[in-house]
């Protein structure tokens, strides 16, 4: 039985909601301290809400040409659903049709075994290796990410340790292991807008000032401006800056009351085009053209970052290439990921894993002939970064 499996198998059956861990660090960590890792365990947040983190570290052959290598990934879980719905008990793996099925098969326990198991393969084969290898694991990324991989990743700013290049292990793969790899993501930016009107009877307009009305013509401007691709015309990595509503609200359920205020919520992903300065000047000019009479709070959830090809992507790519024949796609589209606040103390980020088709969904599963090709190209990037410095 092929040995990621087999781990991927043993973290899988430990049940891990975030903010739990349920024990995944624990296993991850002791097989790298069997390898000469150092072990750090740095706990946050409040005591009904308490997130682990793992930091592992193995320095390389010292040298001023030294560069680190940091894996990085969730040991958390987003909750089952349902269980009466799963066909099989969603920590309790199970294999059905050449799948593996549980949750967290994708996303993603089995890059986390991958990446165990692709180290202890590269060190048993170059066991004094110039790279520095690092493991980083957040029990909060499916939660509010605000005590997982930020809180990490602070702490080595705040120490003045370096990650060179760093793989992040989300299930980035669209068909098949290796077809796609995020080399950035959109930033977001959420806004919660309030019109104020003068509440009063329907039948008594001329006494109240109707907000949904007031707001309704900078609306068809704000709408226009984004259909028309407005805000940025994207690049050559990035699609154009999206803006969408999520909630509108106003009225107090009664139908002869013209309501007080309207509350709308929205939401922007943007591209490196534009900056939250850039976009909120934008959306103020609009609103104040139209006179209206508004508060509006925004809050940046992150920015956008992106990796330009260079020694990490090409060392990817052609890990990838060589494992499966597949020349694969650069993609910056999807929702963010932790990835963000590890770019800003690594300049190469990649997000590589496993077909994210199932992700989050109800028999969650990942097909077992993807597991091993996953493990090798974390190998093969291992090898190709090595070879680097011995040029
Ligand atoms: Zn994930």
């Amino acid at each position: 039985m092929s040995r990621t499996l087999q781990l991927a198998e043993q973290l899988i059956s430990r049940p891990s909601v975030t903010p739990d861990d349920g024990g995944c660090q624990g296993i991850l960590g002791e097989r790298l301290a069997r390898l000469g890792f150092k072990l750090e365990t740095i706990e946050s947040g409040p005591t009904d809400f308490r997130v682990t983190n793992l930091w592992a570290v193995r320095a390389g052959a010292v040298g001023a040409e030294s560069r680190t290598i940091a894996f990085a990934g969730h040991t958390d879980v987003v909750p089952t659903g349902p269980l009466e719905q799963w066909t099989s008990h969603p920590f309790t793996p199970t294999h059905r049709d050449g799948k593996l099925y549980g949750r967290g098969a994708c996303d993603m326990k089995t890059s986390l075994a991958a990446f165990v198991v692709a180290i202890e393969e590269f060190l048993a084969a170059t066991p004094a290796p110039k790279l520095s290898l690092a493991l980083l694991l957040t029990s909060d990324e499916e939660g509010p990410g605000v005590d997982g991989t930020v809180i990490v990743c602070n702490a080595l700013a705040a120490r003045g340790e370096r990650i060179d290049y760093c793989i992040v292990g989300e299930p980035t793969a669209v068909e098949r292991c290796g077809d796609m790899i995020k080399n950035g993501r959109r930033g977001t930016m959420s806004g919660k807008l309030t019109i104020k009107g003068v509440q009063g009877h329907i039948a008594y307009p001329h006494l109240a000032r109707n907000p949904v009305h007031q707001f309704a013509p900078a609306l068809a401007e704000l709408v226009a401006i984004n259909d028309a691709g407005g805000w940025d015309a994207g690049n050559e990595y990035f699609q154009p800056t999206s803006w969408q509503i999520s909630n509108i609200h106003a009225g107090t359920g009664a139908s002869n009351v013209i309501p007080g205020s309207a509350v709308i919520d929205f939401n922007f992903r943007f591209s490196t085009e534009s900056t939250p300065e850039s976009l909120q000047r934008r959306v103020h000019q609009v609103l104040d053209s139209h006179g209206l009479d508004y508060s509006l709070a925004w809050t940046v959830g992150g920015l956008p970052f992106l990796t330009k090809p260079g020694e990490l992507v090409e060392a990817v790519r052609k890990a990838i290439h060589d494992e499966t024949g597949i020349e694969t796609e650069l993609s910056t589209s999807g929702g963010t990921s932790d990835a963000r606040f590890i770019a800003k103390i690594c300049k190469q980020v990649v997000e590589l894993g496993p077909t994210n088709a199932s992700i989050h969904k109800i028999d969650e599963h990942i097909t077992v002939a993807e597991i091993d090709p996953l493990k090798n190209i974390y190998r093969r990037t291992l090898d190709r970064l090595e070879a680097l410095l011995h040029v």
